[in-house]
């Protein structure tokens, strides 16, 4: 296996190349470097190290299964497919690894409420899941749209003990629920921490999230090479801010041979304004608090941006996503919602496994790839969530 050499990233400013950093008021900015401080601090901790791999094993189930999708590789005649069943996990996703770090992070800094906004609700309730078992105050501001429209999250939400917060402002949906958490963080951010739901906004967050994911990756590599004594060819997963897929290809950035994909939402076309690609067609910008790619419209505003998967319709995308694609490390691709759904339905009917929309999208590109590669190739998928959530939606879309 040949070696490629990436160092510790980000710098200590928080950089990934020319991304990321913290463009936030300086007063904001030393509260963040004392979240940074902290986290430095905990994570040597042996104590903590510990509390969070009991965590990970008995509350989350880790690790989390590596599948040999058998059936479907033999359908598509090519490359072998293998799965990262994220979708196991406790709560049915891979945003709970981040956010039990996050909590325990808070509840070791002594902060007296952990906030955030959600739109359709998914990191809400795994925040929400977190703050529940640590013993935190958890307040979740949602626009009163998103409300309506993802009734079983909010009450989950609602029974896990999280104060929720209708937001009825502008368009009562995310932008806005970001704005009304944001200014009840800026209260007190002495005693309150704002709790990113993926590897975006200002340093530590996208360092601290990505680590927190990161054991998606290290363990699908030492199960691959426990299993077959060599590594994937391939690894693929959906990228909406970028944490799961930043968790599954973290531990192969030095691994040369393994070539990584990261794949966007083109929604319902790239030639279209209704997508979220914001890899493919951003340039680099700035958005909440970081630079990274955007997607913007001509007056230098966050595009509206669509996608299937409502966990992926952001303008904005990790930092060191960004950085990865000037370097070519990660080539990103794009699928588009018919064939998201297309492969959401042959996961299902194939293998038995509903994946969610977000990760669907990971599967379309795998069954667009595999057939054109020979069968010792390997492809491994992240499945970063279960479809359960969207089998209402998909059923309705197709009239099943
Ligand atoms: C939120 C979510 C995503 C998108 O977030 P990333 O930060 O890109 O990982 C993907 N899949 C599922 C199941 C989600 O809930």
């Amino acid at each position: 296996m040949s070696k490629l050499e990436f160092g510790p990233m980000p710098d200590a400013q928080g950089y990934f190349g020319e991304y990321g950093g913290q463009i936030i008021p300086p007063e904001l900015q030393a509260v963040m470097n004392d979240i940074d401080k902290a986290y430095e601090e905990i994570r040597q901790m042996p104590e903590f190290q510990d509390e969070l791999k009991t965590l990970f094993a008995d509350y989350i189930g880790r690790p989390s299964a590596l599948f040999h999708a058998r059936r479907l590789s033999e359908k598509l005649g090519g490359a072998q497919i293998f799965l990262k069943r994220e979708d196991l996990n406790h709560t049915g996703a891979h945003k709970v690894n981040h956010c039990l770090g996050e909590a325990l992070l808070a509840k070791y800094m002594g902060k007296t409420k952990v906030i955030a906004e959600t739109g359709a609700g998914q990191h809400g309730v795994a925040l929400a899941t977190a703050c529940a078992l640590v013993g935190i105050p958890c307040e979740i501001h949602m626009g009163q749209v998103d409300i309506e429209k993802e009734h079983p999250n909010v009450v989950k939400m609602k029974i896990l003990g999280c104060t929720l917060i209708p937001v009825t402002r502008g368009t009562a949906t995310l932008k806005d629920a970001v704005d009304s958490a944001f200014e009840e963080y800026l209260k007190d951010p002495q005693n309150y921490i704002y709790a990113i739901g993926s590897v975006v906004g200002p340093h530590p967050f996208p360092k601290m999230v990505r680590d927190f994911q990161s054991v998606i990756g290290e363990e699908a590599r030492e199960q691959f090479l426990s299993r077959f004594g060599k590594l994937p060819d391939y690894l693929t997963a959906c990228v909406g801010g970028g944490c799961n897929s930043i968790g599954l290809f973290t531990a192969f950035l030095n691994d040369e041979d393994v070539q990584m994909v990261g794949v966007e939402p083109a929604g319902k076309g790239l030639d279209t304004d209704q997508h979220s690609a914001t890899l493919t067609l951003g340039k680099p910008g700035q958005i909440h608090g970081m630079k990274c790619y955007v997607l913007e419209t001509e007056d230098g505003e966050p595009m509206p941006v669509h996608s299937i998967a409502s966990g992926l319709d952001y303008p904005g995308v990790g930092p060191q996503h960004s950085y990865l694609k000037d370097l070519g490390r990660v080539q990103y691709a794009t699928a588009t919602d018919q064939e998201c759904l297309d492969a959401y339905m042959m996961l299902s009917r194939v293998e038995g496994i509903i994946p969610a929309l977000e990760s669907s999208h990971a599967v379309a590109w795998a069954i667009r790839t595999a057939p054109t590669l020979s069968k010792d190739k390997t492809i491994l998928i992240n499945i970063s969530g279960r479809g359960d959530k969207d089998a209402d939606y998909v059923a309705e879309l197709l009239k099943l």
